[in-house]
């Protein structure tokens, strides 16, 4: 059935992001039946294919929920009732980890900074000194909502160092940039399709480490037959193995076209067009006479673009005014962020830097329609520059 509502023309919103064709070509595969041979083979492949992406040994683990539901499973599995938790928040995802870990913490440590700002990671050593204590620590890689990076390579070298177990939320930054659990040390690495990867936003792929698999098998409290179970799917990737329940079939069938997209495309020539399609779209976004809403141009994020709300114009009327004008989605804050600023996504079949022109021309469309003086062509231009740089 046809919505009464246009179709948007392009949509460049923080995820989820307009899939691939490929995903969608392999979203139109047979919904097999997932105790068939053919099936069982296909999953342990699509595991094994995602392991390669991620750059780890071990198949990955696939939960059959959303990524948000997906951390929160991580937080169940992993904190144990006898647990320090540190949680790092630098944004709205960051800060809603420590709602989750209260349910299952001992106690709490929780280190926060401005929503557009990063964590410096000698707050999380001096964290260590004043309570060694500290078990687990949660740190969001790219906090969507403010569009702002962590350093979480520089943060997981400390949590190891002082014998932590690391969960890192990667949602909106794996295969949009150079980020693996290993390089950050994470013992839970979560991620998802939906976001850089250009696939739909049904699934949580998961890497976790042996030292997050012992802590997980001796909390008492882990759940099992449950939603939020970890250890329910540990070897549902072998065809060997049972699934916990119905796993779903057709998203595994549009992540396995995402992550062939991804391998077949070369990741590094992913991360270049999501960095360069970014820096165009900030260079345009000056240009105009906007602001970023990250502090430091260093720490924005190449795969979502968070700008200042002018002052006296409403978020809302600049995405509907966008929406209405040239058919271009944008997404608004978040939480804390809402009404603060706009997003424009960069992420999988967006992040070329042709879009970084059509965000230019919508936000600073959408902008004059509201009464604002804005110089579209010199957005165009100075990411033009950007471009023509390469
Ligand atoms: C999108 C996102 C999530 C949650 O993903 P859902 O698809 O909404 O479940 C979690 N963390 C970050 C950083 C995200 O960008």
């Amino acid at each position: 059935m046809a919505s009464r509502i246009k179709e948007p023309v392009i949509t460049l919103s923080a995820g989820p992001v307009a899939a691939y064709p490929r995903v969608l070509r392999a979203m139109s595969r047979p919904v097999q039946y997932d105790f068939d041979p053919w099936f069982l083979q296909f999953y342990e492949d699509v595991t094994r294919k995602c392991a390669t992406a991620l750059r780890t040994v071990a198949p990955t683990l696939v939960l059959h929920i959303e990524p948000a539901p997906g951390i929160e499973a991580a937080a169940a599995s992993l904190i144990s009732p006898d647990d320090v938790v540190l949680n790092l928040a630098s944004g709205v995802y960051g800060k809603g980890f420590g709602y989750w870990s209260a349910r299952y913490h001992k106690e709490m440590v929780e280190i926060e900074v401005p929503f557009n700002e990063a964590i410096d990671p000698g707050q999380v050593a001096e964290a260590f000194r004043k309570r060694p204590d500290i078990k687990i620590v949660s740190v969001v890689h790219h906090d969507t909502p403010s569009g702002t990076l962590n350093p979480v390579r520089e943060i997981g070298k400390i949590v190891r160092e002082h014998d932590g177990l690391l969960i890192v939320d990667a949602v909106s930054s794996f295969a949009g940039m150079d980020i693996h659990p290993e390089d950050c040390f994470a013992d839970i690495f979560i991620t998802g399709p939906g976001k850089c990867l250009g696939g739909a936003p049904g699934l949580t792929l998961m890497a976790v480490s042996d030292r997050a698999w012992k802590h997980i098998e001796a909390n008492p409290k882990a759940p099992f037959a449950s939603v939020l179970s970890l250890k329910d799917w540990k070897n549902a990737w072998s065809k060997e193995e049972d699934f916990a329940f119905t796993p779903s079939v057709a998203e595994m069938n549009g992540l396995d076209g995402a992550i062939d997209q991804y391998l077949a495309e070369g990741p590094e020539n992913v991360w270049r067009r999501h960095a360069l399609t970014a820096r165009a779209c900030r260079a345009g976004i000056k240009a105009m006479g906007l602001e970023l809403w990250a502090k430091t141009e260093s720490i924005a994020s190449p795969t979502c673009t968070a700008v200042r709300v002018p002052a006296g114009v409403n978020d809302d009327a600049i995405l509907k005014a966008a929406r209405a004008e040239f058919g271009v989605v944008f997404s608004s804050g978040r939480n804390e962020t809402k009404g603060k600023l706009i997003r424009i996504g960069h992420m999988g079949p967006v992040a070329e830097p042709i879009y970084a022109t059509v965000a230019l021309t919508a936000l600073g469309g959408a902008l004059r329609k509201l009464g604002r003086k804005v110089d579209v062509a010199a957005g165009i231009e100075a990411a033009m520059q950007v471009i023509e740089a390469q």
